[in-house]
């Protein structure tokens, strides 16, 4: 390959992470399932650190949870979407969530973290991270470059989500990296709602990317996976260092129905995108529903943001409703034709959820007694979902 590399993405899907001449000419890396890694030579045994005759691009495989050429393949193909140092594997989102805390996390070490954070984030702070003797500080995702002023000296990483889970409230991502910058504190974000695709953290300063690939990356709910980016190879050395210590790995199988699902996913997002918007603006002009809130909306108070920093939207978005009675609620929500109720999104089905914003929030307290509906807009034509959508109303409104 020339090195006049693309920098679109589009293009960067389709073909980083391959070396389809490594394989036999096979397109796509293939699966390498495997624990031992057999050396023909002593010196290769004895340096497979860092040197070692198993090389694949820059990567060595000497043990089976490290990776073999399935899973390099994969992280390579990420780091370039996430204009990354390098990009590491494990088995589920959160467990990526989880790996960037754990780098950095010593007795009085000092996070702040966004109030609408995944909300298993929470409990790995409140449940794992204080017995640790970590301390743990929630703020308002508005806060912009105000989160300078709860910047110690003790603070060791700053975590952002934008959108962030259930309300989807923006940050200023660029404003608190300036800040951390300033006080030399390590940022980091769960960019799943973006896929990589909508919003470029780590090419505006911010240290670590995580991704729930379970999401757009595999793009077809029958996969789970996680990836962490790193800006720099002291970032990554530190996360590696993580996982390492925890023993964690991705599964060959599962790296590989990732690989796959990554080769449309520019392509699918678009029509996540379009598509999601559609059905934003009709739920807007619904009576029944009292507030959309989806960034790529001029009535989202984040839309300025939003326009400034991500080139799109994906298919999640929430409402808030107020349904007259449970019975109303869930004759709407139980008899939709294509929404399903499940946990997890960025799949190519169509889903509905009730959440529950009030029972987490702790810095900016979610009070509204409404009902907060999480929607995932799949790739099915818009028209039916609106459809679908209207028949719920007006089932709403007759239970
Ligand atoms: C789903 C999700 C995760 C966790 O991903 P899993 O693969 O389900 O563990 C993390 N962050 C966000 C924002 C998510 O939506």
């Amino acid at each position: 390959m020339s090195s006049n590399k693309s920098t679109r993405d589009d293009t960067i899907a389709v073909h980083a992470g391959r070396r389809p001449l490594d394989n036999f000419g096979v397109v796509n890396p293939p699966v390498f399932r495997a624990s031992t890694i057999l050396h023909p030579t002593l010196d290769s045994w004895e340096n497979r650190h860092k040197e070692n005759v198993h090389k694949y691009g820059k990567h060595f495989v000497r043990y089976g949870l490290h990776g073999t050429p399935t899973q390099f393949s994969l992280r390579d193909a990420l780091s370039e979407i996430e204009q990354a140092e390098d990009t590491a594997l494990v088995p589920s989102g959160m467990a990526a969530c989880a790996i960037p805390f754990l780098a950095y996390a010593s007795p009085g070490a000092h996070f702040l973290i966004t109030d609408n954070v995944y909300e298993p984030v929470r409990r790995l702070a409140e449940g794992y991270l204080k017995q640790l003797g970590c301390v743990i500080e929630y703020f308002d995702p508005r806060i912009g470059g105000g989160i300078a002023n709860h910047i110690r000296p003790e603070t060791k990483m700053i975590w952002l989500e934008s959108p962030g889970s259930l309300t989807m409230e923006l940050t200023d991502v660029p404003a608190v990296v300036a800040a951390a910058k300033k006080a030399g504190v390590v940022t980091g974000i769960d960019n799943t709602w973006s896929a990589g695709y909508f919003f470029k953290p780590l090419a505006i300063g911010v240290d670590i990317s995580v991704h729930a690939l379970t999401k757009y990356q595999g793009g077809h709910s029958d996969v789970m996976l996680g990836s962490v980016s790193c800006a720099t190879p002291e970032t990554f050395e530190k996360v590696q260092m993580a996982i390492a210590a925890t023993g964690m790995g991705a599964s060959p199988d599962d790296t590989y129905f990732v690989q796959r699902g990554l080769r449309s996913m520019p392509t699918r997002l678009k029509h996540h995108h379009e598509a999601g918007l559609k059905v934003a603006k009709w739920l807007e002009q619904r009576p029944e529903v009292r507030m959309v809130m989806h960034p790529g909306l001029e009535s989202h108070p984040d839309h300025a943001l939003w326009k400034r920093d991500f080139s799109g939207a994906c298919g999640l978005f929430s409402i808030l409703i107020d349904p007259p009675s449970r019975a109303a609620l869930e004759s709407m929500m139980e008899n939709y034709n294509y929404f399903g109720i499940g946990a997890s999104w960025g799949g190519f089905e169509s889903l509905i959820v009730t959440s529950f914003p009030g029972r987490l929030r702790t810095a900016v307290p979610w009070t509204d007694s409404g009902t907060v509906l999480r929607l995932h807009i799949g790739l099915e034509d818009p028209d039916d979902l609106i459809a679908d959508l209207e028949a719920g109303f007006d089932r709403l409104a007759k239970a």
